[in-house]
């Protein structure tokens, strides 16, 4: 059985068909790259996954569990995490709140729990600063915590992005064009980045991305979306050698 599955989801804007019939099965450790053209639906996909939207059709399974239909702070918890398109830091808060407010407590805190520090609540409390210290090491900013994020470069952003995403001790991390605005050696260190957590964690990742090298590099298997539709699905080699993707999409690049 897949970590993931998605089984022929479809998602339909009035008379736009953002997603066609989409399904992909990904392993634990496995990294899938989605790539297409502007408005192909690949954000869609994210958004149906993770409970922003409802699927019209079709189904989402995580470790045999069907998803397709719960709120989205439930399928945070069962193990899919994201980062998102924009990035998105609080800029009032440090480097180290910024990744600890992704941190969900186990324990319910009643009104009296919240206003007094309790024991239970110190104990959470410190558990969610070392999953956030630990995570902030993983992405090679745990130096940085303390610090405001405004000076900090689109790469460092996008690491803490991740080290938050991690904090809901993801199954399946989704990523969103990670690689916007980066420069190459920031590229170089989010590829190495990525490889290195799906190897650590043994994650699902889902890529979308439109640096092609990148995508080409790290992914097992690649998604070609093309105005809701998958035109081909395979290897890097296998769809840089598809007709149909070269024509939609790859030869609108050259
Ligand atoms: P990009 O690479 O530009 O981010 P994308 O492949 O992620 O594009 P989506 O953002 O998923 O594409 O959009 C797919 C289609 O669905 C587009 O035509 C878009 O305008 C439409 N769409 C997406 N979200 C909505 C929405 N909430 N309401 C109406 N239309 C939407």
């Amino acid at each position: 059985m897949a970590l993931l599955e998605i089984r022929h989801i479809s998602k339909n804007f009035g008379g736009i068909k953002a997603i066609a019939d989409f399904s992909l099965e990904a392993e634990a450790g496995q990294i899938h790259g989605i790539i297409g053209p502007n408005g192909a639906g690949k954000t869609t996909i994210f958004n149906t996954i993770s409970g922003v939207y409802q699927a019209d059709s079709g189904s989402v399974v995580l470790s045999g569990e069907d998803i397709t239909r719960l709120p989205q702070y439930k399928i945070t918890r069962l193990g899919i995490g994201r980062t998102f398109q924009n990035i998105r830091i609080f800029r009032g808060l440090t480097i180290e709140e910024n990744v600890l407010c992704a941190f969900d407590p186990q324990s319910k805190y009643s009104v009296f729990g919240g206003l007094i520090p309790t024991p239970k609540r110190f104990k959470e409390e410190k558990r969610g600063r070392e999953l956030a210290r630990k995570y902030l090491e993983v992405v090679g900013m745990a130096d940085k915590k303390d610090e405001r994020p405004e000076n900090l470069s689109y790469g460092n952003q996008r690491k803490v992005e991740i080290a938050r995403a991690l904090m809901c001790e993801p199954k399946v991390l989704l990523l969103d064009e990670p690689a916007a605005g980066l420069t190459p050696t920031e590229v170089m260190e989010l590829t190495d980045l990525i490889k290195r957590i799906s190897v650590e964690f043994g994650f699902a990742i889902l890529l979308i991305e439109h640096r092609l090298d990148l995508v080409m590099s790290i992914s097992d298997l690649i998604h070609v979306q093309n105005f809701g539709e998958t035109i081909a699905v395979g290897t890097a080699d296998e769809v840089q050698h598809n007709q149909a993707v070269i024509e939609a999409y790859l030869g609108a690049e050259q």
